[in-house]
């Protein structure tokens, strides 16, 4: 099971308890801290970050506006975020790189998924294939940068990584030049002095160290250790996608003071991310995009008729309105999990375009009394019969329009079981509750 997923499991416990006490709290951070000892973050950033959460959660000032439980979540989400490093920004002018790691850590991957992520930034880029330890490393090379349509430099037979270097560089035109170096089966002094030959030859502006996210919190030592060598300006992280590993080797690769410049999700060219850990975070608590989806919210809120929603029962109108709204919004069922709710079935929040315009017509045809009172319908047969007439659509997409609209209405009677559910809801329409979510 992945980390995200054991993450919203366990911020959903503290959201479906009645009330937030302080035994709520230590019952989280005693979750938390079995979820991220098991994503092999090391036992002392784990203590470091309960002991955080817990001081910052039940003793410093919460905003007004928060309850405890969201002001909870906040400091929790804030926490992850400082715990898995910052946001990189690659520099985007005419430089030179180079790429170091250890065998298998995914390096030659990398160098081309970076020039790949430049030469879409409207850049040229070439690449140096120094790896002389391994000639199929240079030829694995040669075929990719040929796929991302680099230039590609090396001499072949070639022993003297430094001599490729150079000759490379009196050869190239391109605005950014990458080089793979030497890889070894662990850290060692040849390839430090190697490393160090081809770091003097080439001058490199940015030098960035590949670790695999399987290794977990070893990926720190390595940083430290390579970091000695050759001065890293930044950590790639490869195999992202596939390691339950992964938030172990960002923090531990953080907590060395190294930034996280890149991660890798997956084998393909175009799998590569620039790092920002607030995204990250918001991706594996299930809002991919935090920020992006507070603006959209605000501007639908604006776009949506809230009074309509503010309403204590559920309606047929309502419920149009909820789910036109969710529409437009896309990944709102996330955002009622990051509340602690269940996530919303798909089915509700990815109505296709035709079908909310079959409901729309459904809903023109239906009386004061049957919007008010979906339960007429159901009472009197006859009453689908017209409706469907009176849109032009079968009675079992009536059917289907009714039973979505009880779905709903269940779900709703257990949200409010968790108290102010259907407010909170309401609020976040109004983009006063995602405001709040914000990072200060
Ligand atoms: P090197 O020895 O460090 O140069 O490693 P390679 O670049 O040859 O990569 C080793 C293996 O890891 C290859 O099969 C790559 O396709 C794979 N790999 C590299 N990066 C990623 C990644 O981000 N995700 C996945 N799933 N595989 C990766
Ligand atoms: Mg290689």
């Amino acid at each position: 099971m992945d980390l995200g997923k054991k993450l919203r499991e366990a911020l959903s416990k503290l959201t479906n308890r009645p009330y937030v006490d302080e035994d709520a709290v230590k019952a989280l951070i005693k979750d938390l801290q079995r979820v991220l000892i098991s994503s092999d973050v090391s036992v002392k950033l784990v203590f470091q970050l309960s002991k955080k959460i817990e001081e910052r959660a039940l003793k410093t000032k919460k905003l007004e506006a928060l309850s405890l439980r969201e002001h909870v979540m906040k400091v929790v989400y804030e926490e992850l975020v400082e715990l898995m490093g910052t946001a990189y920004a690659p520099r985007l002018d005419k430089h030179r790189i180079l790429v170091a790691g250890l065998f298998g850590s995914g390096k030659t991957t990398s160098v081309a998924k970076v020039a790949h992520y430049y030469k879409t930034k409207g850049l040229s880029v070439g690449v140096v294939g120094a790896d002389v330890d391994r000639p199929a490393a240079q030829e694995q090379l040669e075929q990719l940068a040929k796929q991302v349509n680099c230039a590609f430099f090396t001499i072949k037979g070639e022993k003297d990584a430094a001599k490729i270097v150079r000759d490379a560089l009196t050869r190239s035109k391109e605005d950014v030049i990458i080089v793979d170096s030497a890889g070894r089966s662990a850290f060692d002094d040849q390839m430090v002095g190697e490393l160090k030959a081809i770091a003097q030859a080439l001058n490199p502006d940015e030098t960035y160290l590949v670790v695999s996210a399987d290794i977990g919190q070893v990926a720190g030592k390595q940083s430290e250790e390579f970091n000695s060598a050759v001065p890293l300006s930044g950590v790639l992280v490869t195999k992202m996608d596939g390691s339950g590993k992964g938030g172990g080797a960002l923090s531990a690769v953080s907590a060395t003071g190294a930034k996280i410049a890149f991660i890798g999700v997956g084998e393909k060219m175009g799998d590569l991310e620039v790092y920002d850990s607030q995204r990250f975070v918001g991706r594996l608590l299930g809002v991919p995009d935090l920020k992006g989806l507070m603006e959209k919210v605000e501007r639908i809120a604006q776009e949506t008729d809230v009074s309509k929603l503010a309403t204590e029962d559920l309606t047929i109108e309502t419920f149009y309105e909820q789910l036109k709204a969710a529409k437009k919004m896309g990944p709102l069922g996330n955002v009622f999990s990051m509340l602690g709710a269940a996530d919303l079935p798909k089915e509700f929040v990815q109505q296709s375009e035709d079908k909310l315009k079959k409901f729309e017509s459904m809903i023109n045809s239906m009386t004061k009394q049957e919007k008010k009172d979906a339960k007429l319908i159901r009472k009197q047969p006859a009453r689908i019969t017209r409706i469907a007439k009176g849109a032009g659509c079968t009675e079992k997409d009536v059917r289907e329009f009714l039973s979505q609209f009880e779905k709903m209405e269940k779900m709703m009677g257990q949200f409010q079981k968790n108290r102010g559910f259907r407010k909170k809801i309401e609020q976040m329409l109004a983009g006063g509750q995602i405001g709040n979510m914000k990072l200060s």
